[in-house]
C-alpha cells in the first residue's frame, strides 16, 4: 500500500529541527531509518500531516568516545554499530545486541535512536538500554535534558520524550571492575523479533564480589524492563551457579509477559527468561573472569 501525503522537511542543523517540530503543534513525527514509521504509514495504521527527516544532520551521526562514556548519535546506523571497534571494545554486550537486529538491510538504516522511541516492547535495543543503564539525551523547544534509562519507557510505543522534543544521543557510562556481558534471544526465525530477550551486563573485583549487575527484559512486559529483583540476588554476592539460578528465576517471576498465538503462552515466556537469564548470567561471569 501507499501512504497518505505528507509534508517532507529535511532540516540541515538540530535547531532547525527542534524548531519544526515546534512549530508543527504536534502535527509532525521525527523520520530516522524509517524501519519501523514507513512500515506503519504504508500499511496506514498512522496518518502523519509532516515528517521532518533528521538523517542530514551531521552532529546526530557521531560516535563521541570519551575518558569515561561513548556517546551514540540518535542516527547512528545499527550497522555502524555493529561495525564501531570504540563502542565494540568498550561495550561488546551493544555489538552483541546489533547483530540480532533484523537483518542487513533493516541495520543499515535501523537506528538505535529510531528503536528507543519506537519503543515496541519487543525491541531489543530496550533491553541492551536498561542493562548498561544508559541515558538519553534530548533536545526541545525548552533546552537540553537527559533521561535514565528506568524513566525512559512508559508504556507500549510510548516514551518520555515529550512529541516536541529530539533525542539527540543515547550515552553509556563505563563500569569498573572485571566486567562481562551477554544477550540471549530466543527468535521464531532468523531476523524476527524476540519472543524473549534477556541482555546482562556484570562486573566482579578482584574477590569476586558483584559490583554492578546490569539486567534487562525485552518483550515480556507493555515495555523493555529491568529486571531489579533478579539484579539484587547478585548485587554485593560472590557469584555463584547457585545465586545465578536464584537470579534468573527471580527474573522470571518479575516480568508479565501474555500469551499470544505467534510467541506461545505467557508460561512458556517465563520459562525462557529463566532459561535466558541463566545463560546470559553463565556467560557474563565467565567473561568477566568469575569461577562457577
Ligand atoms: C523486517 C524488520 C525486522 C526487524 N527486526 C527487528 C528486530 O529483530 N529487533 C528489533 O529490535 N527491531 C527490529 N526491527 C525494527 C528496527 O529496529 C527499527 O529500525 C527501529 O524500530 C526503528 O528505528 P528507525 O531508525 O528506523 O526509526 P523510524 O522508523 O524512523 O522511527 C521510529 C519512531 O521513532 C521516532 N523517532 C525516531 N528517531 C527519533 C529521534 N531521534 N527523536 C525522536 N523521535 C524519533 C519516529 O518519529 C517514529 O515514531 C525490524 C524492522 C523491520 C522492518
Amino acid at each position: 500500500m501507499y501512504p497518505g501525503s505528507f509534508d517532507y522537511q529535511r532540516p540541515q542543523t538540530l535547531q532547525e529541527a527542534v524548531r519544526l517540530l515546534g512549530t508543527s503543534q504536534g502535527d509532525a513525527r521525527i523520520l530516522a531509518g524509517g524501519m519501523s514509521l514507513i512500515p506503519l504509514l504504508k500499511s496506514r495504521l498512522v496518518s502523519i500531516p509532516t515528517l521532518i527527516d533528521i538523517g542530514r544532520i551531521d552532529e546526530l551521526r557521531k560516535i563521541g568516545n570519551t575518558e569515561k562514556s561513548v556517546t551514540i548519535g540518535s542516527m547512528v546506523t545499527d550497522h555502524e554499530i555493529e561495525n564501531s571497534r570504540i563502542i565494540g571494545d568498550r561495550f561488546p554486550l551493544i555489538r552483541e545486541v546489533s547483530r540480532w537486529i533484523g537483518d542487513p538491510q533493516v541495520r543499515n538504516r535501523g537506528t538505535m535512536g529510531g528503536s528507543l522511541c519506537h519503543a515496541d516492547p519487543s525491541g531489543d535495543w530496550g533491553a541492551c538500554f536498561i542493562a548498561l543503564r544508559g541515558k538519553a539525551h534530548v533536545e526541545g523547544p525548552n533546552g537540553s535534558r537527559e533521561i535514565d534509562s528506568d524513566s525512559f519507557f512508559t508504556g507500549p510505543f510510548s516514551t518520555s520524550v515529550d512529541i516536541s522534543e529530539i533525542l539527540t544521543a543515547i550515552e553509556f557510562h563505563d563500569i569498573d571492575g572485571m566486567v562481562g556481558s551477554a544477550y540471549e534471544k530466543i527468535e521464531r526465525k532468523a531476523g524476527d523479533f524476540a519472543t524473549v530477550g534477556v541482555a546482562v551486563q556484570i562486573s566482579i573485583d578482584e574477590k569476586g564480589n558483584c559490583t554492578y549487575a546490569g539486567i534487562g527484559l525485552t518483550s515480556v512486559s507493555a515495555s523493555p524492563v529491568r529486571a531489579a529483583k533478579a539484579e539484587k540476588e547478585l548485587y554485593g554476592k560472590v557469584l555463584t551457579m547457585r545465586n545465578i539460578e536464584s537470579a534468573a528465576l527471580a527474573a522470571s517471576h518479575e516480568c508479565d509477559p501474555t500469551d499470544d498465538p505467534l510467541r506461545g503462552s505467557a508460561d512458556f515466556k517465563r520459562y525462557l527468561v529463566n532459561v535466558c537469564a541463566k545463560r546470559a548470567l553463565i556467560r557474563a561471569v565467565k567473561e568477566a573472569g568469575g569461577v562457577l
